[in-house]
């Protein structure tokens, strides 16, 4: 009993110094964050100046810390805390996925930056549910790349995709989600049947079509502000083996869009369809189809682009092995409609793995020549179908000529494949193209350059009355926002006052400001 006393009394000293020790070797440790302290996660104070960094490389805002989650529940206690805090506390939270933003977005001037990777949780197959539909159940801190590769082994995949799969599920989801198979299947948030969210009263919500649809709708494009996703149900379809990857050339910019119009409206159609513009005459044939073959490999190399802007649609065909044959005759039957430059057909076939992971092929080769960590000076916009040919006319002949600083996306999405219920801002008619300018700008002065460039793309638009919509947004005034958001601005405000009422989250988006009232008549 004695010794049981001795060992009792000399645990408490331990536990109180160690206590007493974790305050004072931490004198830094910021008084509202102390009870954070005690969290089955990690809450580094070092890490600190790795979270004011993003893919963009532009933008820096310091935390104060960055929590390394161990549990949903860590995330709850977070935000909990920071909302008894009350406005008073300039204290904020920023989900970070995997800090792929342009402009800071997933960042925070002296608050909690949520490491979302660290939550773990994976990635759980479920085959039949949702009406008889397969989905799979994912953390929202998941890589998209992670989801694949386990759902495959399911033999199953998601639907809706972006171009590179090193992004979060809550990151992209946050956004819209979009690639070359959304004019099918709609942008990856309108594939999506239930979400689990923190909302920024530290709230666990699940959130569905019939559950808490408001949240629901809130989230799926929200940019962070209603919630933190926590957990996605992602619908899936069979999995295809492989991938037949066509490339070919335009110098005519009305037929190259007519046709990728015609693609995505066509009941029988490509399952992928984008396209990209081609500024940049040097090495031209050399560096957009390098791991492609030419159809007719003598016409191939006479072909000259005699330094016109050449225009690229790019489509696949998925298929299993055992169809190959009829995979070939509905190609044939696809690119007979087609009118691109005739000795211009590339292809290539690869596994359907390959070709989703496509732009990490490319990441591992700028990382390897030190292009990949440089600013990322991008501008993803959403230009309405009518004015597309007076914005190629003037950025592509004009303002871009010579100088482009990266690839330039431009492909077609339809507006009935988004659910209008969302967050999302698109614009108002049926057809839209997204056009993303994806500048790098490795060198002194090319930044201020680069941001020129688009600084005359966006007062371009504005001149001419282009009721263009920001893909990624950044703006910085609520003015502004309320202009991106136009007669849906109330419905967005008054869903953050439901939800985030003192703006405590996703502060880098800079709509709402935390202390400042963030309800319609702010
Ligand atoms: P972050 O950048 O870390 O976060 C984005 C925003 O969402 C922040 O405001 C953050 O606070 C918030 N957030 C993060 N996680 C959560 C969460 N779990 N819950 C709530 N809010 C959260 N987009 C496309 O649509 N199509 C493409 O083809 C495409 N290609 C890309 C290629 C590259 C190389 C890069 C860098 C980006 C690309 N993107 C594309 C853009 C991408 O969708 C956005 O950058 C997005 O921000 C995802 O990045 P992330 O997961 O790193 O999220």
């Amino acid at each position: 009993m004695a010794m049981h006393s001795y060992f009792l009394h000399l645990f408490l000293i331990v536990a109180l110094v160690s206590v007493v020790t974790t305050h004072v070797s931490n004198p830094v440790v910021p008084s509202p964050l102390r009870p954070l302290l005690h969290l089955q996660g990690n809450l580094s104070f070092d890490d600190a100046p790795l979270a004011a960094k993003d893919f963009g490389n532009i933008y820096q805002l310091l935390p104060a810390a960055v929590l390394y989650p161990a549990s949903v529940s860590d995330v709850v206690s977070t935000v909990q805390h920071v909302f008894q805090l009350g406005p008073r506390s300039k204290l904020t939270v920023a989900a970070r996925g995997h800090g792929h933003s342009l402009q800071g977005q997933a960042q925070t001037d002296g608050g909690i930056v949520v490491r979302m990777e660290a939550l773990g949780g994976g990635t759980r197959v479920v085959h039949q549910h949702h009406g008889g539909q397969p989905y799979a159940d994912a953390s929202g801190g998941e890589l998209w790349i992670n989801v694949l590769v386990e759902c495959l082994k399911h033999g199953l995949a998601p639907k809706s995709w972006t171009d590179y799969l090193h992004l979060t599920v809550g990151g992209t989801l946050s956004n819209a989600g979009i690639s070359g198979q959304a004019f099918r299947h709609g942008p990856q948030i309108s594939n999506v049947y239930q979400l689990e969210i923190v909302t920024g009263k530290g709230e666990v919500m699940n959130c569905s079509e019939e559950e808490n649809s408001e949240l629901f709708h809130a989230a799926r494009g929200g940019l962070g502000q209603f919630g933190i996703i926590t957990r996605a149900q992602i619908a899936l379809e069979p999995a295809p083996e492989m991938v037949r990857w066509i490339r070919v050339l335009y110098s005519d910019f009305t037929s190259f869009t007519e046709d990728q119009e015609m693609l995505i409206s066509a009941k029988e159609t490509f399952d992928y369809i984008e396209g990209f513009v081609i500024t940049n005459r040097t090495g031209l044939i050399n560096n957009w189809r390098s791991s492609f073959n030419p159809r007719d490999p003598v016409r191939a190399s006479q072909f000259d682009s005699d330094g016109k802007i050449l225009f690229c649609l790019e489509m696949t065909k998925n298929f299993n092995q055992h169809e190959a044959e009829s995979m070939d005759q509905q190609v044939e039957q696809h690119l007979s409609k087609l009118r691109y430059l005739p000795s211009t057909l590339f292809q290539s076939e690869v596994s359907y793995l390959e070709f989703l992971d496509r732009v990490h092929a490319s990441e591992v080769k700028l990382r390897s020549k030190g292009l990949w960590d440089v600013p990322h000076p991008w501008l993803n916009l959403f230009i309405p179908r009518a004015r597309i040919k007076d914005f190629a006319r003037e950025v592509f002949g004009k303002i871009l000529r010579d100088s482009s600083r990266g690839p330039i996306l431009l492909y077609p999405l339809n507006r009935s494949k988004w659910d209008n219920r969302t967050s999302a801002v698109i614009p108002d008619e049926e057809i839209f193209y997204l056009v993303a300018l994806l500048s790098s700008a490795p060198s002194p002065g090319s930044l201020e350059e680069a941001l020129k460039q688009n600084r005359k793309i966006l007062d371009f638009c504005n001149k001419e009355g282009i009721k263009m919509k920001q893909y990624l947004p950044y703006y910085t005034t609520q003015e502004e926002w309320r202009g991106h958001y136009g007669d849906r601005w109330e419905m967005f405000a008054h869903r953050k006052g439901i939800y985030d009422p003192l703006s405590i989250l996703a502060p880098g988006q800079r709509i709402f400001h935390k202390g400042v009232q963030s309800s319609s008549s702010s």
